[in-house]
């Protein structure tokens, strides 16, 4: 069994500008390796014999959450092999209601990126809506650290998710990119004594041979779950690596690919 937690599709109809602007906006430092709709994903899936994604979606603004979940409506029973995570905006007057009708619709978990979303992620009203998440028992799954379309934001500093990890200790969260790329050393010392799980990715290669990610993951080895962040990863080549990983044992790779995320959430059966 393997599960992708960290993926995104966009509609048919939009897939293609969005990738488009996504890279655009890193100056072409990003590629995609799907064209970003729900057919490229399965097709990506069954190539690198993935059974589950999690399909994360950001409302970018505060009018886009009640399409969001529009659209997470109309694709839900479309596959077993594809769990959708909701979106709110924080400055959206009514996601207390979208909230309900996530829970409502069986949906476990909700994305934020708070430098997409422009919002600084320990803010009082990003606290509300948390909170409001978790009353729901909802999973807070974060965009964390730097982001390479969004270099100049700091609004999802790594200082702000270890304010969060300390105010909302025990919460159901999960932190993308093992909390931050390229901020091992820092990430280390501000993260380490709290737990969160952390996904793997665009930090997959780094975290088998940087001396702080491997202190990070031997601290953590519980809470390290497989994600790509497909299409902006190619996930064939994410579940080659941790396989022919001489670094993770099989009890390891086990864990992240399927073992840890399933302790987190509830899986369909396919
Ligand atoms: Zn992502």
């Amino acid at each position: 069994m393997i599960i992708d937690s960290h993926t995104h599709i966009y509609p048919d109809s939009v897939a293609e500008k969005a990738i488009r602007t996504i890279i655009g906006n890193t100056n072409g430092c990003l590629d995609a390796y799907t064209g970003g709709t729900y057919n490229n994903l399965l097709t990506s899936m069954d190539d690198a014999g993935i059974d589950i994604s999690i399909v994360l979606t950001v409302a970018t603004n505060p009018e886009q959450g009640k399409g969001i979940l529009q659209w997470i409506k109309k694709m839900i029973n479309l596959s077993p092999r594809m769990i959708y995570f909701g979106s709110v905006h924080p400055y959206d007057p009514d996601n207390k209601s979208i909230i309900k009708e996530i829970k409502e619709l069986g949906i476990q978990g909700l994305k934020f990126h708070p430098a997409y979303q422009h919002f600084p992620a320990d803010s009082k009203e990003a606290y509300k809506v948390y909170d409001e998440a978790l009353r729901n028992d909802l999973i807070l799954y974060f965009h964390s650290g730097f982001d390479l379309s969004m270099p100049e934001s700091v609004y999802a500093s790594i200082e702000r998710f270890a304010n969060i990890l300390k105010d909302f200790e025990g919460s159901k969260i999960i932190l993308a990119h093992a909390g931050g790329i390229g901020e091992w050393d820092k990430i280390l010392d501000l993260f380490s004594d709290k737990k969160c799980y952390y996904d793997t990715s665009f930090v997959l290669e780094e975290l088998m041979i940087n001396e702080h990610a491997k202190a990070l993951y031997r601290q953590n080895e519980d809470y390290f779950i497989f994600g790509t962040d497909n299409p902006w990863r190619d996930q064939k080549k994410y579940v080659d690596l941790i396989r022919n990983s001489g670094f993770f044992n099989q009890e390891q790779k086990d864990k992240i690919l399927y073992k840890n995320i399933s302790k987190l959430i509830k899986i369909p059966s396919c």
